[in-house]
Formats: structure tokens, sequence, C-alpha cells
């Protein structure tokens, strides 16, 4: 099997199960004990702190362990329902991932405003600039890059605008990390990520939260993590996650990533070329190296693909693993302005740092079979 939905989640990298066997055999405590075995694992979780906290560039009591994306994400939207002022407004980007989209409907109801997306998959700026001079929400909210087309949003620029009208920016960098350089992120006020998108174990993540201010908890028992978050740390989970954080970074500061993309666009250029009629999403625009988000021929259906690769050998999705055996346009697409005929057509392939060229010329080569088949109606 050659595996392509990185976007779903990432095989656990060596380094990050040496350090959760590490961490598991020779850390027993507690870190909220007293004792010496939990002073060692208190130890533990202040240097994964820092560790992340330098690369975010934050403080490290700016951050907050959590059981993964879809926590720390709810967790914003829950801290500013008790917040805000029961008229003030949210303004969510309409492509994000449900566990923000979906939450902020759930917390404010008719109060979330959707921040539009032009076709080609980036927020529309201008629409954010105009509407900013003449209201002010309590929070906006747009991911750093989207996990279906892997379009990177202006989150630098939606960064300034937001600190010039003095309104909390979020975003979910979950995709953007572990893929692209994190620097500045640390300069959101509130930033999510999850440690399975770049090699780490799933079910851990952290929230990076405004420095010295205080968060509502969404669970309540403890004191762990300042009060901000009750339950014991997974301290095993979170060393593993800040291990393969720091080999992607490595890997990213080599630039790696630059020829990954070439690998990328040259499927793309190949794919084209192979498949008329097909379309890649968002193409022109800033993307994740790591993604393909294609429109297939016309009458193509996506499941049919999902399942036609997977027999074939290679793992590909739908769009996003949330909507998988779905044939419902996603939210994304839709969002974009694709009719529900083409959005059905959407296939996503994304690779990952141990993917290798070969793996994409295999890709291509099955792609052009399978495309072959469904044209002559195999089953
Ligand atoms: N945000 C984005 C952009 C995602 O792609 C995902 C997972 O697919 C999540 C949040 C949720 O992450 P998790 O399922 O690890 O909580």
């Amino acid at each position: 099997m050659i595996y392509f939905d990185y976007n779903a989640t990432a095989p656990v990298m060596r380094e990050a199960r040496e350090a959760w066997l590490h961490v598991t055999e020779k850390i027993d405590g507690n870190p909220s004990s007293m004792h010496q075995a939990g002073s060692r694992a208190a130890i533990a979780l202040a240097n994964a702190r820092e560790q992340l906290a330098a690369l975010l560039g934050c403080h490290p009591l700016d951050l907050v362990w959590t059981s993964g994306a879809t926590e720390a994400n709810n967790m914003v939207m829950h801290h500013f329902a008790k917040k805000l002022a029961p008229t003030d407004q949210v303004w969510v980007s309409a492509i994000e991932h449900p566990c923000v989209g979906d939450s902020s409907k759930q917390y404010f109801g008719k109060r979330v405003k959707a921040i539009p997306v032009a076709h080609d998959g980036v927020v529309d700026l201008d629409w954010l600039t105009a509407e900013l001079a003449d209201a002010r929400p309590g929070l906006v909210a747009v991911m750093a890059a989207n996990n279906e087309t892997g379009v990177i949003q202006p989150w630098r620029e939606i960064l300034a605008i937001c600190q010039a009208y003095e309104v909390p920016f979020f975003t979910d960098a979950v995709q953007f990390i572990g893929k692209m350089p994190m620097a500045g992120l640390g300069d959101c006020d509130f930033v999510s990520g999850a440690a399975h998108k770049f090699g780490g174990p799933r079910g851990v993540g952290f929230l990076k939260i405004p420095h010295r201010s205080a968060i509502t908890p969404l669970l309540h028992g403890g004191k762990q993590e300042g009060g901000r978050r009750a339950g014991t740390e997974n301290v095993a989970t979170i060393a593993a996650m800040m291990a393969a954080l720091e080999v992607r970074e490595n890997q990213i500061s080599r630039s790696e990533h630059l020829l990954r993309k070439l690998w990328r666009d040259n499927f793309e250029a190949q794919f084209l070329r192979a498949l008329p009629g097909a379309s890649i999403i968002g193409q022109n625009q800033p993307r994740l190296w790591n993604t393909v988000s294609a429109l297939m021929p016309d009458g193509d259906r996506k499941l049919q693909w999902v399942i036609r690769l997977d027999k074939a050998g290679f793992a590909v999705s739908t769009g996003s693993a949330c909507t998988t055996g779905k044939e419902e346009p996603s939210h994304v697409l839709s969002a974009m302005g694709y009719k529900a005929s083409h959005a059905v057509r959407a296939v996503r392939m994304s690779a990952g740092w141990e993917t290798t060229d070969a793996d994409w010329d295999a890709l291509l080569k099955a792609v052009v079979k399978v495309h072959g088949e469904i044209q002559h109606g195999k089953s």
C-alpha cells in the first residue's frame, strides 16, 4: 500500500515511537505529584512546552496540551461563548474544519458570520477589511491551510488586519504545522495543532492562547495546565509529538519541502495531460506542497476513484476524513462556489515526508489505469 492520505493522518515516525517508549519505560510519575518520579514527569513536560514555545515563538505558559485539535478548537469557541456579550458575533471562514465551523454554530448559532472564500479557495481579504470598517466581531477564525484543498490562507495578513482593529485572531494550524515553516504563528492570539498530522501519535495536540490571559476551561477537574485544562497530562504522547515536530522542523529548515513540491507539481502536470477534463482545485494559489485536490473528469464519482485506487494499492481520500463515505459535496468546495455535480468528483491525494518521486510516478500510472477502467465501464 502506498499511502497518499497524510492530511487525514500521517504514519507515526520512528523518533516519535522511540520518545514515547522512552518516557513510558523511564518516567513513571504524574507530573502533578511532588515526589521525584512526579518531578521527572513534570520536567519532561516542561521541556516539551519550552520546545514547542520556541518553535511557535511564544511563551511556554501560553501553551495548553489537549487531546488533539478537536478539543483545542472547541476550547476556543467555548471560551469565547463564555466571554463575549450576548450580541457579539464571531466571524468564521466558510472553509473551516467542522470542529471549528460546527462548534462555532453550536455555541453562537446565528451570531456566526461566514467569512467568504473565492473560487480558488482563499479567504476574501477585501470582504474582511470592508466588514471590519463597520463592525467588530468578538473573534475572527481562519485556518492556516485547508485540509481538503491544501490552499494556504493569508493568515499573516489576517493577523495584521485583526491587530489593527483589535480583534482576537484564531488560526487552526493543524495542516500547516509540520509542513511549512512555523515562524510567526505564535503571534496569532489562538493557534491549534495536532500531532498526528506531522508524524506524532493520534490523540494529542495543543492550543496556544494569548500571553498571560485566562481561558475558560472546557474540562473541569484537577488544576493541571494552570487550571486551564483538567486531566493528567499524557507525558509520553506529548514527548512523542515533540520528537516528530523536531524532525519535521529540521527537514523544513533544510528546505526539503521545496523539492517535494516539485515532485507534486510534476505529478499534477502529467495528471492534467493524461486525464482530459480533470482539473486541480486552487492550482494557482499557494498550497501545501503535499496536497493534490483533483476534480476528476466529468461523470466520475469520487468514491469510485477511492475504492479503485485502494484496490490498486493506493490510499487516497474523497476530501476530508470526516466526510468519508459520503458522496455529498464538501462544504469547502461548496463555499468555493463549486456546483454539487462538480464537487462530487473531488479526490484528494496527500503525500508526506516518506513519499518518494517513484511513489508519485506509481500513483500517476494507477490513476491513468483507473481512468481507463472507468471510461470503459469495467468493474
Ligand atoms: N483541523 C483541521 C484543519 C484538520 O484537518 C483536522 C483533522 O482532520 C482537525 C482540525 C481535527 O483534528 P483531530 O481529529 O486530530 O482532533
